[in-house]
């Protein structure tokens, strides 16, 4: 069954469009036309898309849909419902938030047993390594399994609030790097210095200090850039592709540009909240806005911005991670509040909004932030992250003029909090293709249709 989809816009290069339209067979795009291509060709089904936007369908490289085992936080039916009503066509998640953590194929194969009836949006997994795990010598074993069966890429942490999923020191991630890098896999890296917050948290703790600013003044910058720097070294010293996952500061994106520059094969990406918030809403929004590292200042979020549009950071990603909502955000202390938000759901909108809009990034810079840059970083480019024929037919179409306000109640996470409450975007997700199949649909009169659970696939890097 072909399917052509007529009367809508492309990106044509920088923040130009270009009317088009697009065949979908089998899944993938087969021809992507100039507009007035049409043949009267019999057997193919005619969807108009009035007019509007249509976008490669976002890659959400960074997820933590906690399924199986914190499934009182996420779970991956409604985190990918949520996913697929923000135009997200796959979601990468992280290894470390549940159960067994995803560092032995048989937790990899657990895992996706678990959660593949599920899906609304394909998805990919990440591996990892953790302190845990590097007690035992059947580590790079287990690594080597992971990387045969297809994960995205391989999660190490500097430094971890969670027991099933310690933290490495630096050597111990420079023995990471070396055999991933000889595996072809790359390593993303959680970039705070364990000593700097340590220390700072104690000494803050002692004196009874329990305020959303006490709790910013524990995980300085200086606690990323010192973990950036050692970081720079192990890559420096393996050679081993490389990447910082939420990065936060300025200071750090300096780092990272300078390394760069010297040919090293690390890249970064950031964040939504670390796009628009700072330390100033972390005091108005306390614990809802806790996340590690921490937002920052006004010249941070800045900064992060010049490095989308000059090409410095690599990907965004959201970092996806609720709390069951309100409990885990009100325990009566700001150092056992949970620290994470959702997010999934408003990435593109926000992006489009903040970003586009606003005259900050150029549409081409978002689609190669959202799609063709996580793509290529994960290993599925000759796949996914682009409007290009032979693709997979993984879309979004985006009303770009509609304004609409966030209210979390009206997104599609299990708990409906959002850092985003009562802000005003531009643009809004009208329909969501995974591999040709429409998951998400906003009727005009408001109605939401999804596909029947369990539509998206399981993805592996190297297995195409
Ligand atoms: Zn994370």
């Amino acid at each position: 069954m072909r399917t052509r989809f007529v009367n809508l816009r492309i990106p044509a290069g920088g923040n130009e469009v270009q009317r088009a339209e697009i065949v979908v067979s089998d899944g993938r795009f087969d021809e992507i036309l100039p507009a007035g291509s049409e043949t009267a060709a019999g057997g193919e089904q005619w969807i108009n898309l009035r007019d509007a936007l249509v976008l490669p369908g976002v890659i959400d490289g960074h997820v933590h849909f906690d399924d199986p085992g914190f499934t009182h936080r996420e779970d991956f039916a409604s985190g990918t419902a949520a996913a697929a009503a923000g135009g997200v066509t796959c979601v990468v998640d992280m290894p470390c938030t549940s159960l067994p953590p995803i560092t032995e194929p048989e937790a990899l194969a657990n895992k996706v047993r678990a959660i593949q009836t599920k899906a609304y949006v394909d998805f990919m997994l990440w591996g990892g390594v953790s302190g845990n795990d590097m007690a035992h010598d059947d580590w790079r074993d287990n690594l080597e399994e992971l990387a045969g069966a297809g994960v995205a890429a391989v999660k190490v942490y500097c430094l971890s609030g969670m027991e099933s999923f310690k933290a490495l020191g630096y050597d111990q991630i420079r023995e990471v790097m070396e055999t991933a890098g000889e595996l072809g896999v790359p390593v993303g890296i959680h970039a705070e210095d364990p000593v700097v917050v340590r220390e700072l948290t104690k000494e803050i703790r002692d004196r009874g200090a329990d305020e959303p600013a006490d709790y910013a003044s524990s995980r300085p910058t200086l606690a990323e850039v010192a973990a950036v720097r050692e970081l720079i070294e192990c890559c420096r010293e393996t050679g081993a592709r490389s990447h910082i996952v939420h990065l936060s500061s300025g200071a750090a994106l300096d780092l990272i540009t300078a390394a760069r520059r010297e040919g090293l094969p690390i890249t970064a990406e950031t964040c939504p909240h670390f796009l628009q918030f700072t330390l100033d809403d972390l005091l108005r929004q306390g614990s809802l806005l806790k996340t590690a590292p921490v937002v920052k200042s006004i010249e941070d979020r800045e900064r992060l911005w010049r490095g989308l549009a000059e090409r410095e950071i690599e990907f965004i990603t959201t970092d996806h991670a609720p709390a069951q909502w309100p409990e885990e955000k009100n325990t009566g202390s700001i150092w056992t509040d949970y620290g994470g938000v959702p997010g999934v759901e408003t990435l593109l909108p926000y992006l489009y909004s903040e970003g586009v809009s606003a005259g900050r990034i150029t549409l081409e810079q978002l689609v190669k932030l959202t799609a063709t840059h996580p793509a290529r970083f994960f290993g599925v480019d000759d796949r996914k992250g682009a409007l290009r024929e032979g693709h997979d037919a993984d879309f979004v179409v985006l009303d770009e003029d509609v304004r609409w306000t966030v209210q979390g109640t009206e997104l599609h996470n299990l708990n409906r909090y959002t850092p985003l409450e009562g802000y005003e975007l531009t643009g809004r997700v009208r329909a969501t293709y995974v591999r040709g199949q429409t998951v998400f649909e906003r009727k005009p009169d408001g109605r939401e249709l999804f596909a029947p659970a369990g539509c998206g696939k399981w993805i592996q890097r190297g297995h195409s």
